[in-house]
């Protein structure tokens, strides 16, 4: 799932890419994609982009009156085409959810793998009208170590939770979270209200650090290119029985919510491995 650094790349790229050229047409594949009905997506025809930004894991792309907005979800992705076929788009079982094709013939497809359909497309007049932006929380990037500090005070949550949960913290996911608190040297299962004054400045920086390496890497790749280069740059995520980067100790996994986390236990659960929840209550 595309988080936080892959979401702001394909908003660098489509600013730079888009920005500035009129919309020839907006389709969609299947009507589930679409999630608003006013402004009709046929409105869109002739709207001119003024700029690209991202909100969470939001892409927002501005067309003057109004926001086209998307969340790719678990499996979407995004791909540029320098040449967008000419011929209407026919709904059927492919991959493909929606198209954009703008003046010059150039656009994108967005794209959604898997029988779970949750990619999701709104057209709104304000980015607020979208019920997931209205309840985001703040912009890891823009917090500091007291507003972390207030997020997590009393909040009896595992700190895993609370980073992934786009209501308290936004554009952060399993992935990243997972990144973040392997950078910190924490057990996924710490609870939030726990953390002392030298903890919240510890994983304040392993956020801000973590976030920023993965949108340098990110930074000028082409949108094909951000998939491949979010997998190389991670450490523990999705790395099950590889060794630790940091002191060789093989990556273990336990699930979490509604799925699974990986983590280092040399470096982040002094030494033990998590129980795993799930697994203990079928065995009993
Ligand atoms: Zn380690």
């Amino acid at each position: 799932m595309p988080e936080l650094p892959e979401v702001e790349a394909l908003a660098a790229f489509l600013r730079e890419h888009a920005t500035g050229h009129a919309i020839a047409r907006a389709e969609v594949a299947s009507i589930a994609v679409l999630k608003t009905f006013d402004p009709p997506l046929s409105s869109l025809t002739g709207a001119v982009i003024a700029d690209v930004s991202r909100r969470g894991k939001f892409l927002d792309i501005d067309c003057g009156d109004a926001h086209l907005v998307i969340h790719l979800a678990r499996a979407g992705w995004l791909r540029w085409k320098d040449a967008q076929p000419d011929k209407p788009l026919k709904p059927g079982k492919s991959p493909l959810a929606f198209r954009l094709v703008l003046d010059d013939g150039q656009g994108f497809d967005l794209t959604e793998q898997g029988t779970q359909k949750r990619l999701a497309v709104y057209l709104v007049r304000d980015p607020q009208d979208v019920p997931g932006i209205a309840s985001l929380g703040p912009e890891p990037l823009e917090l500091s170590v007291d507003e972390l500090a207030a997020l997590l005070a009393g909040r009896r949550m595992q700190i895993k939770g609370v980073l992934r949960d786009q209501h308290i913290i936004a554009g952060i996911g399993n992935a990243y979270s997972d990144e973040v608190l392997h950078a910190a040297r924490m057990s996924p299962y710490k609870l939030a209200s726990s953390f002392t004054t030298d903890e919240v400045a510890t994983l304040h920086n392993a956020i801000q650090e973590t976030l920023r390496d993965a949108m340098g890497r990110s930074e000028g790749l082409a949108a094909a290119d951000l998939k491949g280069e979010k997998k190389t740059g991670l450490r523990v995520h999705g790395k099950t029985g590889e060794p630790c980067p940091v002191c060789g100790d093989t990556i273990r996994e336990v699930s979490f919510a509604d799925s699974s986390l990986q983590y280092c236990p040399t470096c982040q659960t002094g030494g033990k491995p998590l129980a795993d929840r799930r697994l203990s209550r079928l065995l009993k």
